[in-house]
């Protein structure tokens, strides 16, 4: 046989496998979805403060909203609030005591938009939104992140608060840079919803680790890192440490794990495996995976005990320990 058609042959055998493997996941997904009851509308935030935000998303999503508008005004709750010293407003600096902000936003066509390492604009969510709907790009940078938004309307303002700087002054007398587990010098928050039609989509942001290196920027901003979403399948989101998810694109591989069948539990028990078989040294840090699939089926994972996650389905907003790795 030529070897041309030897490579038909065989090509035609993998597409053969590769639909059988395709028309399996196809099962797994019609079973997945018979499983449960679909629960829609719903919300899903990361830590205790994505109690705040499923409750604005809720008034989106309860008068038959668009899944979009409501991750963007539930996170943009967060954003504005100086308490959270994680996400926007009154984050904490980098260790020259500047407050880079990162976000990014997915829809339900499978449109994105984010930026990164952006300074003195308090949602940077909203403008995340903007490069998605109103530029042919996905990710804006630094200055010219904070250029577009100044274009878009928003307005620059000081979002360094005086307790942020003080502790920030507090720790430079050490500058010990050592992240501590669940500690809230992480604690972005990263929001999923399913509207009353079915669509998905997803919102995440942070100012990013305390005091990291100026111009330093994690998962959150990345697509398919910090979040991701599929319209045909699901969503996920993610918190901790952003390098850990970076190395394992794990939003992304969460929704995959779905798309091959997988509830969005056993995925986001599979994407903190890959971590713990991938990373040494992971035991140092913590990782927080949420995800939903397209019947309202939820999951949430996590290394460490003690990431929490807010659930808004039938009508009530729920803050839930999550099950985690190491025990
Ligand atoms: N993932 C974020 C980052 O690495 C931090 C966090 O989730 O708290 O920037």
């Amino acid at each position: 046989m030529s070897s041309r058609r030897n490579f038909i042959k065989k090509s035609g055998l993998a597409s053969l496998g590769l639909l059988a493997a395709g028309a399996q996941a196809n099962n797994m997904k019609a079973a997945a979805f018979k499983r449960k009851r679909i629960v829609k509308p719903l919300a899903i935030s990361t830590w205790k403060n994505g109690m705040q935000a499923n409750e604005a998303g809720w008034q989106v999503l309860k008068s038959g909203g668009r899944a979009l508008d409501a991750v963007e005004q539930g996170v943009k709750v967060v954003e504005a609030d100086p308490n959270d010293m994680s996400v926007g407003y009154g984050g904490r600096p980098d260790r020259d005591g500047i407050v880079t902000l990162d976000a990014c936003i997915m829809d339900e066509t499978g449109n994105a938009g984010s930026v990164c390492a952006l300074e003195n604009i308090k949602h940077p969510i909203s403008v995340a939104r903007r490069v998605m709907e109103k530029t042919p790009h996905v990710m804006l940078a630094g200055d010219g992140a904070l250029q577009f938004a100044k274009e878009e309307g928003f307005v620059e303002e000081n979002i360094l608060t005086e307790k942020a700087k003080k502790q920030w002054q507090e720790w430079r007398k050490t500058s010990d840079y050592k992240p501590v587990i669940n500690i809230e010098n992480h604690d972005t928050i990263g929001m999923l919803a399913l509207d009353a039609k079915g669509d998905i989509s997803g919102a995440c942001t942070t100012s990013g680790l305390a005091y990291k290196m100026h111009g330093r920027v994690g998962d959150s901003p990345i697509i398919g890192a910090g979040m991701y979403c599929d319209n045909e399948i699901g969503g996920a989101v993610a918190t901790g440490m952003g390098e850990l998810v970076m190395k394992t694109l794990g939003s992304f591989l969460v929704v995959e794990l779905m798309n091959q069948g997988l509830s969005p539990q056993k995925a986001v028990e599979e994407a903190i495996a890959r971590i713990v078989k991938k990373i040494p040294g992971y035991q140092d840090f913590q990782i927080g995976y949420l995800a939903i699939n397209k019947a309202g089926e939820v999951g949430a994972y996590s290394l460490h005990r003690g990431f929490n996650y807010a659930l808004y389905a039938n009508d009530e907003n729920r803050l839930i320990d999550s099950d985690y790795y190491l025990k």
